[in-house]
């Protein structure tokens, strides 16, 4: 009945995980959810009551599909102040989030057989379009050792003279790791000597307000040369913790191209509600937003913290110290080993083993076994992922669950009678 195209796709297994979790749940189980991408703080009254009185004034029709004028000049201001960029309205285009401009771009710039090259582990909608419309894949490995840095030796290698897109992630989902001014320069030293002329960089910034121990944000726009082939995303989803509004942006290096994303909009999505564009432009202009940067993040860096110390103190786990967004990343090679779940995977048919991992096993055997949700490796692209063991866990979680989830993961982690019988009921993939 499907169309053949849709094989081809890729999801985000942050919501397909959700009837596992409410099979635990309706079996009478508590479910520590470590397993969101999602801010649990409020929207701010001012955002909300600006949304509202929108609503009330009768602002519910549709409006320009490139974004409200407002807003565009709200996002070019913001990329003025934080990135030093001179951005002009005319290049912004507004989204229904952030999310919508990873595919979107790979739609509007790559054809079949041009390369895509994205950050692996990584946010899976990177990979998950690129077969959809006929890219290649090249999946850019983030180096553990390097807090999850790029190498340029890797970055040289993934370039070729068919490279169309590179997406970037700093602060980066799921790793945490974000790149400080020479790292970001050594990159784009690499990109401007080897991709073809018309590269397209999507730097995915997302995160950009979520940053620890005082670092600002850096954009790769921002370094010499950049601007003219980068294309900036963000949105209100993750600072403003405004998931539901989807409301995202992004800037592009020309005023045509951004017409051409303009055009994509009407053919999908017509506009984004002109009440919540309304409520994103008050976000963007408040003098309060960066007093609420502030304390979000330094709730998080409280989290991780916490976190971070509990999992290094688990036999088999270990977890680099994440410098933004809202995830901790540990490696739980040992554990995997201890427990038995490489042995046990490297066992499965060859069709079952390609479908889980040992990284699976032990989130499934959390999960049904000790009710806390996370999310494996394979989650974040799956190619460059064998033989790689890491979950992420999501801080976005009140501290007495986040404690309380820390001692469900020490005990499960030598629980090797329990996995065995985990193993027995067959749930091994999802
Ligand atoms: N990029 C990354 C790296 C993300 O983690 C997310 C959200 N999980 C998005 C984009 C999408 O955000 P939005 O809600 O604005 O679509």
């Amino acid at each position: 009945m499907l169309a053949e195209r849709l094989r081809l796709i890729g999801t985000e297994n942050v919501f397909k995980i959700g009837p596992c979790i409410a099979e635990v749940e309706a079996a009478g189980y508590r479910v520590i959810r470590c397993n969101i991408g999602e801010p649990d703080f409020e929207l701010a009254d001012e955002i909300r009551d600006e949304v509202k009185r929108q609503l009330d004034a009768g602002n519910t029709h549709y409006s320009d599909p490139q974004g409200l004028p407002q807003l565009r000049e709200a996002v070019a201001r913001q990329l003025g102040e934080t990135r030093g960029l001179a951005i002009t309205p005319d290049r912004v285009v507004i989204f229904p989030g952030a999310k919508p401009v990873i595919g979107l771009s790979q739609l509007a710039y790559v054809d079949p057989g041009d390369e895509v090259v994205y950050p692996t582990p990584g946010f899976p909608i990177y990979e998950g379009f690129t077969g959809f419309v006929g890219g290649v894949p090249r999946p850019l490995p983030l180096r553990e050792e390097l807090g999850f840095g790029i190498r340029s030796e890797d970055l040289e290698r993934v370039i070729s003279g068919r490279t169309k897109l590179i997406f970037l992630n700093f602060p980066s989902n799921p790793t945490g790791g974000v790149a400080d001014r020479p790292q970001l320069e050594e990159i784009a030293e690499v990109i401007l000597r080897r991709a073809p002329a018309d590269v397209r960089v999507v730097s995915d910034e997302i995160y950009e307000h979520i940053h620890f121990d005082g670092a600002e944000h850096r954009s790769i726009a921002s370094v010499p040369g950049m601007e003219r082939i980068t294309i900036v995303a963000s949105g209100v989803s993750k600072g403003f913790a405004w998931t539901g509004g989807r409301v995202g942006w992004a800037a592009f290096p020309s005023a045509a191209e951004a017409l051409a994303f303009r055009n994509l909009n009407i053919n999908f999505f017509s506009c984004v509600s002109a009440y919540n564009q309304e409520g994103a432009r008050l976000a963007l202009d408040s003098a309060a937003s960066a007093r609420r940067f502030r304390e979000m993040a330094a709730e998080y860096q409280r989290r991780r913290d916490m976190v971070i110390v509990a999992l290094n103190a688990i036999d088999g786990i270990s977890c680099q110290v994440p410098r933004g967004a809202f995830y901790a990343f540990p490696n739980i090679s040992g554990a995997c080993r201890s427990l038995g779940a490489v042995d046990a995977h490297a066992e499965f048919p060859a069709a079952e083993r390609g479908c889980s991992s040992p990284a699976t096993l032990f989130q499934l055997f959390l999960l049904y076994r000790y009710h806390v949700a996370t999310l494996d490796r394979r989650s974040f692209g799956v190619l460059g992922s064998e033989g790689q063991h890491f979950l992420r866990i999501s801080v976005a979680t009140a501290v007495p669950d986040l404690e309380e989830a820390m001692r469900r993961i020490a005990a499960a982690a030598v629980d090797r009678e329990g996995f065995r019988e985990f193993l027995r009921s067959g749930r091994c993939s999802y």
